[in-house]
């Protein structure tokens, strides 16, 4: 490691796979230290702030209306828990574990590809995140959603179930857009993918669902159908 700054450190192929181990963490903490100090330097680095950091750095998690919703399908929840987790094995991922890929992410080129940049700040989903709300008449930045899930803000129970069906699904199919963008270069359209959430989840909501709506939650539902 020597002459090397530890951010940036990459270590040699033949090194043991516990320093490389070791060494992966220094990118996990590298953007702690954008500024050459930890947090900007207020305050020297502790253990307990580095934990604290590592937990806020993760996606919040939205699990009161979302993986147990009866109208999810199993393989959504599934996708949906492991994004919120940090398992999928995103390109940064592969790295750390000593793979030699291109970091950059499939559906955009523009960063390196981590669970972060793919479900929160990635243009591609950004876009989604943004034609989902427009047809769900919701208009919640992405990274408030679950506030909005917990208080409430008007919507109705029925509301908020479905919202949270559809956006785990879309958390399911931007993976899935992910996964085509990397064996084929072909990136589905914003649209199109947001479109044919809505239309899947209403089609299941519709399957269980015979009458017992008000008429404000059947209006919603009109609407955003159409
Ligand atoms: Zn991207």
């Amino acid at each position: 490691m020597k002459g090397a700054y530890w951010t940036s450190y990459e270590p040699p192929s033949d090194f043991s796979w516990s320093w490389k181990k070791i060494a992966s963490l220094f990118k996990v903490f590298a953007p702690a230290y954008s500024t050459g100090k930890w947090l900007g330097g207020d305050t020297d680095y502790r253990v307990q702030d580095g934990y604290h950091w590592l937990r806020n750095a993760k996606p919040k998690v939205i699990w009161r209306f979302s993986c147990l919703n009866h109208l999810n399908v199993p393989k959504t929840s599934f996708i949906y828990w492991a994004a919120m987790q940090g398992r999928l094995m995103t390109n940064d991922r592969l790295v750390r574990m000593g793979a030699r890929v291109d970091t950059r992410c499939f559906l955009c080129g523009l960063a390196d590809e981590t669970h972060q940049h793919i479900f929160y700040n990635c243009p591609y989903s950004f876009k989604c995140i943004s034609l989902l709300q427009q047809s769900l008449k919701i208009n919640v930045p992405a990274d408030t959603l679950s506030r909005w899930f917990n208080r409430g803000h008007g919507g109705t129970r029925l509301q908020k179930s479905i919202i949270c069906v559809v956006y785990v699904a879309m958390t399911y199919a931007i993976w899935r857009a992910r996964n085509k963008a990397r064996i084929s270069d072909y990136v589905l359209y914003p649209v199109v993918l947001v479109r044919n959430i809505i239309k899947e989840v209403l089609t299941r909501f519709w399957a269980r669902n015979k009458g017992n709506l008000t008429r404000r939650e059947a209006d919603w539902i009109t609407s955003i159908e159409a």
